[in-house]
């Protein structure tokens, strides 16, 4: 026989098994410092949450001991998952892996390395409640530990690319932040292939209120983002949210049109003044029109087939090799 419960109790015991918060941690040989981030992220948790949270620990491919240390805390707390993706797929990717996963209402992304605070969550999460905000993103104030090459280049990155998109991405933060779980949910959806987590989230809209703090040094290990890499999300981000590439196409095309104009017009001067070869004049006037005008169609051609092509090949952005997952069994 079933009992029908009341409704206060029916509400207590669904907010018994809620997960209330979801961190994610994308590692990539993180084996140094993954120890100490799981306790100092769990400590945290454990403190503000109670038992209402999981750590989603998403190895993006590491060759070092990282799964095994991932597979070894999923073994041992219910509050650790470990996702292994089949290869390294990428630091967005692997963010991807662990937003799929979630099931917390709230979503806390966070670094493996310790240079963004767990300690910082009461703080998100008061400031969040106060201001009934959707996001509450990291605004980092100072970086320790950072070589000057990297602070020049992330701030020039920054600035430049709020300059030249319409989308309001914050200045100096990266992908540290809490998030209400529909902000997730719609991360999800989006389907683009080349992720810029930071820029697609501020693309969302909604209510999003950053929170200064102090970036620490990487706690042990050296950094994974290397100039490629770096690179790569720094083309995605201008690809992704801004035109200015397109627009840069007609520019050239406006500059090889006016150059071909001076090419014609001394063409003709220089075959009314000078003796001129026969035939030299028609064939100069066909290459400067002909020139601009092929740049001009191939630079706006080009931008196009290749957001085509990517589009096109609708390759999963990545292949989870295993799952641990504890968190059904009793708790
Ligand atoms: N990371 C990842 N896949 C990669 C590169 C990095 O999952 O291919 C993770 C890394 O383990 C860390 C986070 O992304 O948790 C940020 O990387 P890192 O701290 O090396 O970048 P930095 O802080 O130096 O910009
Ligand atoms: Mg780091």
């Amino acid at each position: 026989m079933r009992v029908a419960l009341s409704q206060p109790v029916q509400t207590a015991l669904e907010e018994c098994v809620e997960t209330r918060l979801s961190v994610i941690v994308p590692c990539f040989n993180e084996e140094a410092a993954l120890n100490t981030t799981l306790e100092r992220i769990m400590n945290v948790c454990n403190s503000q949450f109670g038992a209402q949270y999981e750590v989603i620990l998403v190895d993006d491919g590491s060759h070092d001991a990282t799964w095994e240390l991932i597979e070894n805390a999923a073994q041992q707390h219910r509050h650790a998952v470990g996702v292994r993706l089949s290869r390294n797929h990428g630091h967005q990717s692997a963010l991807l892996a662990g937003l799929a996963q979630a099931r917390g209402s709230l979503i806390l992304i966070i670094d493996a390395d310790l240079q963004d605070p767990p300690e910082l969550l009461p703080a998100m999460c008061a400031l969040m409640d106060k201001e009934n905000a959707d996001v509450v993103y990291g605004k980092r104030r100072s970086r320790a530990g950072e070589s000057d090459f990297k602070k020049g280049t992330a701030k020039a990155f920054y600035r430049l690319l709020s300059a030249v998109t319409d989308v309001d991405i914050p200045v100096d933060s990266g992908d540290f932040r809490l998030m209400r779980r529909h902000i997730g949910d719609l991360l999800l959806s989006m389907p683009e292939r080349d992720r810029f987590t930071r820029g697609m989230v501020a693309w969302l809209g909604f209510k999003q209120i950053p929170i200064e703090y102090d970036r620490a040094a990487r706690t042990a290990g050296e950094t994974k983002y290397t100039m490629r890499k770096m690179l790569r999300l720094a083309v995605n981000a201008f690809l992704g949210f801004s035109l200015l590439p397109l627009r840069m196409a007609m520019a050239l095309s406006a500059i090889t049109f006016f150059l071909s104009l001076t090419v014609i017009a001394y063409t003709i001067w220089s075959w009314l003044t000078l003796q001129t070869a026969p035939g030299w004049a028609s064939v100069m006037i066909l290459i400067a029109v002909v020139a601009s005008a092929q740049f001009a169609v191939l630079g706006v051609i080009g931008e196009y087939v290749g957001r085509v092509y990517l589009q096109g090949k609708q390759r999963p952005l990545y292949l989870v090799r295993n799952v641990i997952d504890r968190r059904k069994e009793g708790k």
